[in-house]
C-alpha cells in the first residue's frame, strides 16, 4: 500500500446534522475522524431561516448558526472538518478507497455516508429569489410562521398531500397546485386532501412566478389547460414536487433504491458494503429531519466502532 496515501480510521462524507452527529460520537470514541463537508458545507439547514423543532433551543434558533453550533461541536472533540467534495469511490475491497476534489486520496477503514438530499425546486427566477422568504420546501419547519393564513403548496405525490394536511391544520386554507388532473399520491393521501374543506385542489395548474418583493404576497398560475392566469393571494409557496438524495457518487458499489436513496439494514446503518454506514437523508425518503438525521448520524458512529473492534482496527 501507498504509505503517502493518507489512511483514516472513519471517514464521515457529508456535513449535515448526520454527519456531525456521527462526527461528534466518532471522535469522542477516539477514532479521530476526518469529515469532508460536500459542496454545501451544513447542509439543507443552512439554506433554512428559523428553525424551531430542534429539541434544545427553546427560543429557535438560525439554520445556518445551528450548523456552526455542531461543526464546532464535533472539532471540540478531535474531528478534522475539511472542505472538499468526494468526487470518487472505491468499495470494491477493505480498506475503501475515496478520492477527493478529483485529486486527493484517502483510505478508510470505516466510511460514513451522509451526504443527504436536496429538495427539487420549480427553477423559476422569483422562487429563489424569495427562497427563505416565504418560499419553503419543508412545511413541517416553515408552516407554523404562517398559522392563519393563506398558503399554497405545489405537488401531487405523498410527501405534497402529507405537508398540505400538516398545513391545513394551522393555516386558514391551502391551496394545491397540480400540475395534472390527478394525484400521483397513494389512494389513502388522495382521500385524505380531498375530502379536507380547508384544502382547494388547482388542478391542470402551473406556478408562473412567485409574487412579491421582500416576502411572497402571492402566486400567478396558469391554467394548462385553458391557457387562463390567475393570481392567489398567499403568505407562502410551499414546493413539494420530490427530493434527490446525494448519492450519485456512490452507485455500483452501494444498492440503492430507484430513486436513489441508499438501502440500509432495518434497526441499523449498514449497507451492503461491510465497513460503509448510511445515515440522515441519504438514506431516509420519509422522516427527513434534522432531529431525525442527527438520530441516524449517531447509529452510524456506533456502527462504525463496533465494526472497528470487531476486526480488531480501532
Ligand atoms: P413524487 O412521488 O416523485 O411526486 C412528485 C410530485 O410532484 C408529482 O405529483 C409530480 O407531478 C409533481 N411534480 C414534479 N415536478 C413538478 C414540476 N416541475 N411542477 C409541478 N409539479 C411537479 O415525490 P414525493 O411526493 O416527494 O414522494 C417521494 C417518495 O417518497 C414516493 O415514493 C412517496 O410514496 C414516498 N413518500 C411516502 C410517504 C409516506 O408513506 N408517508 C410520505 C412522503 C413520501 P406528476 O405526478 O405530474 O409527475
Amino acid at each position: 500500500m501507498n504509505k503517502d496515501i493518507e489512511h483514516v480510521k472513519v471517514l464521515i462524507i457529508g456535513s449535515g446534522p448526520a454527519g456531525y452527529t456521527a462526527a461528534i460520537y466518532a471522535a469522542r470514541a477516539g477514532l479521530n475522524p476526518v469529515l469532508y463537508t460536500g459542496a454545501q458545507p451544513g447542509g439543507q439547514l443552512t439554506i433554512t431561516t428559523d428553525v424551531e423543532n430542534y429539541p434544545g433551543y427553546p427560543d429557535g434558533v438560525m439554520g445556518p448558526e445551528m450548523m456552526e453550533d455542531f461543526r464546532k461541536q464535533a472539532e471540540r472533540f478531535g474531528t478534522q472538518v475539511r472542505y472538499g467534495l468526494v468526487t470518487q469511490v472505491d468499495f470494491s475491497k477493505r480498506p475503501h478507497r475515496v478520492t477527493v476534489d478529483d485529486s486527493v486520496q484517502i483510505i478508510a477503514d470505516t466510511v460514513i455516508i451522509s451526504t443527504g438530499a436536496s429538495a427539487k425546486w420549480l427553477g423559476l427566477e422569483s422562487e429563489s429569489r424569495l427562497n427563505g422568504r416565504g418560499v419553503s420546501a419543508c412545511a413541517v419547519c416553515d408552516g407554523f410562521f404562517f398559522r392563519g393564513q393563506e398558503v399554497a403548496i405545489v405537488g401531487g405525490g405523498d410527501t405534497a398531500c402529507e405537508e398540505a394536511s400538516y398545513l391545513s391544520n394551522i393555516c386558514k386554507k391551502v391551496y394545491m397546485i397540480v400540475r395534472r388532473d390527478e394525484l400521483r399520491a397513494s389512494q389513502i393521501m388522495q382521500k385524505r386532501v380531498l375530502s379536507n374543506p380547508k384544502i382547494e385542489m388547482l388542478w391542470n395548474h402551473e406556478t408562473v412566478q412567485v409574487l412579491g418583493d421582500e416576502e411572497v404576497n402571492g402566486v400567478e398560475l396558469k391554467n394548462n389547460l385553458t391557457g387562463e392566469h390567475k393570481t392567489l393571494p398567499v403568505a407562502a409557496f410551499f414546493v413539494a414536487i420530490g427530493h434527490q438524495p446525494n448519492t450519485d457518487v456512490f452507485s455500483g458499489f452501494i444498492d440503492m433504491d430507484e430513486s436513489g436513496y441508499i438501502q440500509t439494514k432495518p434497526g441499523t446503518t449498514r449497507t451492503n458494503v461491510p465497513g460503509v454506514f448510511a445515515c440522515g437523508d441519504a438514506q431516509d425518503n420519509i422522516y427527513r429531519q434534522a432531529v431525525t438525521a442527527a438520530g441516524t448520524g449517531c447509529m452510524a458512529a456506533l456502527d462504525a466502532e463496533r465494526f472497528l473492534a470487531e476486526y480488531e482496527l480501532a
